[in-house]
């Protein structure tokens, strides 16, 4: 029976192969069950009438009661159009239509009664109603007409077809009619009482067809709440099944590396945040089970450290670590960083990368697989399969939100016995979306920065100040610091996006910049990802070294990169940039103990969004404020690919608006697990049946998208 509601839309009344092919490309309707998908966006209030004498021109829309007048034809082919008196006790106004006069002719009665809703505006002194809705009262009052109207997303094409906002409500009417009694229960008769008592199905029938505002309130909520609770179960579920079913591999003792290591190498002592997450990790790792754990701090919090600990440890029980990074320049640091802390140790730290030469490959990958190399560190080019280990123990992956899910599994597979996974992400992330994109990881965070961190001072400043910027580079240089200077350009590895005029504007900001601070009193380097390998690494060791001043460069450095002594960020045209990687850009300064600077420059004029983005940024260094503003602004499915995250799409509730109610989903989600781990009590079989067919791929609703 469930299969009437995969129909394809075409065979519903008023549909058609024609207007189902457009419902299929316009709307990606497909189904009987797509269709009730479309939710409503709005709905407008049909209980308020007015009488013609009330109507004021500045109305947004108005609804009155009264006869409908004889229509007149006027004018002719392209200006052809129909007019028509209305009337009630108070007054009279026009109507008139452009389109579907003949249709209107057919099927308007003269005379009649009728309810009319439009926007009142006025021609030559009189009120006029272009295009209004008519609904003759008497069926109005059958029953036909609902107080609270629900308005549906169309599109040109659509309504040119006839299928409008009205006509597809007209459409999800016939289909509630069809499918009565089908839309089975998802939650148990216990959750349906606490979601004020509403049926699966009388939420969508309230939800298209509302009886009125305390009815719809609850359909939304009761639809809102069963979608953000299947999305947590299926991930609490699939968490406590990893821990049930996958044996973990017990990393039993602190030894040699990690200890010697810690007393004798690390150059100076953990923050009480670090000291906290190490231990989380640790217990993770002696638990039994495998370490699915997200580290979040924000930029500068020491994240690396933890990873080379963690993988310390992981070396002390016989295992070798992968450390994967999402772009080359970072992959490279980290293998510097981790030889530089290791210098003096018995560790064997290797990198490799999509650029590695193939004999060096070779060789590595041997080294790999005798399990002489301890730590890895590298790309995606590690996800390959020739990449194999001798024994692999840890995964850390350093900012997660450019790997997907698919990547990490890859990863897992690199092993009989999956390796513990810490992932590490330097853009905080709200907890509302934490708790969606990570729902099945546990959670540290690292709540605390280095001691001796001064906060970066952040100003705005237009083109016209440039002058007196580069005066305040000029002093900074001289007091021996570095500058970044950057350019919103080339995304790293993708061509596509490479545009040439971006090009321009790095090579004439270089240009100008090199005018400015000459050789030889000055060395500027310059850093893009168009460059072969060879000169990116060159350019960057000469700017980490001090051997030059200011590096100009693209959003390359975003990630990760580290040279304490920069104390300068200067961002061109910031107003391009979005929120989080003018946070990550931000973070490449103020990692040494000088006062440092963070200059996003502009045009003078500003659209809302980007002024609030830029104010936000000299509001505030609280990476989890930017994270919070950041997903109000840009809306959540735009964040960090939530699309490949493997996260069913939300197609009701709202990850910025719903955030109480997802807290609650999480919580009767996690109880419900607590009291009925198998959810094998039959007071849970709707719920139990749901969770199956979500992950059979028959998602909540509807087809997989
Ligand atoms: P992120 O969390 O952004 O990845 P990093 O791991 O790159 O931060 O660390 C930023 C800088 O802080 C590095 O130079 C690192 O050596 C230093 N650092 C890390 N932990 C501490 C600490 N406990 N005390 C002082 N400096 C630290
Ligand atoms: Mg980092």
């Amino acid at each position: 029976m469930q299969d009437l509601l995969r129909t394809p839309i075409e065979f519903l009344k008023g549909v058609g192969p024609q207007r189902a092919a457009l419902l299929r490309t316009e709307l990606d309707v497909h189904t009987y069950d797509d269709l009730l998908q479309h939710f409503p966006f709005r709905y407008v209030d049909r209980t308020c009438f007015h009488t013609i004498k009330e109507l004021q021109e500045n109305m947004p829309q108005a609804q009155l009661r009264g006869t409908l007048g004889p229509l007149r034809a006027v004018g002719e082919k392209q200006r052809r159009r129909l007019t028509a008196s209305f009337a009630d006790a108070t007054g009279t106004v026009e109507l008139v239509w452009f389109k579907g006069v003949r249709w209107l002719q057919a099927s308007l009665k003269p005379g009649q009664e009728y309810i009319l809703f439009g926007k009142p505006s006025v021609f030559n002194g009189r009120f006029n109603f272009p295009h209004p809705e008519l609904d003759l009262a008497a069926s109005w009052e059958q029953g036909l007409g609902t107080a609270l109207r629900p308005v549906y997303h169309t599109t040109e094409k659509l309504t040119a077809k006839g299928l409008g906002s009205r006509a597809i409500w007209n459409l999800q009417r016939t289909l509630l009619v069809q499918v009565e009694g089908l839309l089975q229960e998802t939650l148990s008769n216990e959750l349906v009482e606490w979601l004020s008592g509403m049926s699966r199905e009388e939420a969508y029938r309230q939800v298209h067809a509302p009886q009125d505002q305390t009815k719809l309130d609850a359909a939304i909520r009761r639809l809102k709440f069963e979608e953000l609770f299947f999305i947590q179960l299926l991930l609490l579920k699939q968490k406590q099944e990893l821990q049930k079913r996958i044996r973990g591999n017990v990393f039993q003792q602190v030894g040699e590396h990690f200890n010697t290591f810690y007393k004798e190498h690390l150059p100076f002592e953990l923050t009480g945040a670090q000291k906290r997450v190490v231990k989380e990790i640790r217990k993770d790792m002696v638990g039994g089970g495998q370490m699915n754990r997200l580290v979040q701090g924000d930029v500068g919090s020491g994240k690396t450290l933890v990873g080379l600990l963690s993988m310390l440890i992981a070396l002390d029980n016989g295992f070798q670590s992968v450390l994967m990074a999402p772009t080359e320049i970072l992959a490279q640091q980290h293998c510097a960083t981790l030889s530089r802390f290791l210098e003096n140790m018995p560790v064997a730290v290797r990198l490799l990368t999509g650029s590695t030469k193939a004999a060096e490959r070779k060789s590595i990958l041997k080294a790999l697989r005798a399990g002489e190399v301890h730590i890895i560190v590298g790309t995606h080019a590690l996800l390959e399969d020739r990449v194999v280990f001798h024994r692999l123990g840890l995964a850390v992956i350093d900012e997660q939100h450019r790997f997907g899910v698919a990547q990490r599994a890859r990863l897992w597979a690199k092993s009989a016995v999956p390796p513990h996974v810490l992932v590490m992400t330097a853009t905080p992330i709200p907890r509302t979306l934490a708790m969606t994109l990570y729902g099945d990881l546990d959670t540290s965070v690292i709540d605390e920065l280095p001691p001796g961190r001064k906060p970066v001072r952040t100003e705005h400043r237009n083109d016209g100040s440039r002058n007196a910027v580069f005066g305040f580079l000029e002093k900074e240089i001289e007091k021996g610091r570095q500058v970044y200077v950057v350019y919103p350009l080339i995304e790293e590895g993708d061509p596509a996006k490479m545009q040439g005029m971006e090009l321009k504007d790095l090579m004439d900001g270089f240009e100008s910049i090199t005018r400015r601070f000459p050789l030889p009193k000055y060395a500027v380097s310059m850093l893009h990802g168009r460059m072969d390998q060879v000169t990116k690494d060159y350019e960057m060791a000469r700017f980490k070294n001090g051997e030059t001043n200011i590096l100009v460069a693209t959003t390359v450095i975003e990630v990760g990169v580290d040279v304490p002594n920069a104390s300068v960020m200067v961002i061109e045209n910031a107003e391009r940039f979005g929120l989080s990687q003018l946070h990550q850009l931000r973070g490449r300064v103020g990692r040494g103990a000088d006062q440092s600077f963070c200059i996003l420059m502009s045009g003078d004029k500003l659209g809302n969004d980007a002024r609030s983005r830029i104010d936000t940024m000299v509001r505030t260094n609280d990476g989890f404020l930017i994270a919070e503003e950041d997903l109000r602004l840009r809306g959540p499915g735009d964040m960090m690919g939530t699309q490949q995250s493997g996260i069913p799409e939300l197609h009701i509730a709202d990850l910025i608006t719903d955030v109480n109610l997802l807290q609650q989903a999480r919580q009767v989600a996690l109880r419900l697990l607590e009291l009925d781990p198998a959810l094998s009590d039959p007071k849970h079989a709707p719920i139990a049946r749901t969770l199956q067919g979500i992950r059979a791929g028959r998602p909540l609703w509807g087809r997989i998208s």
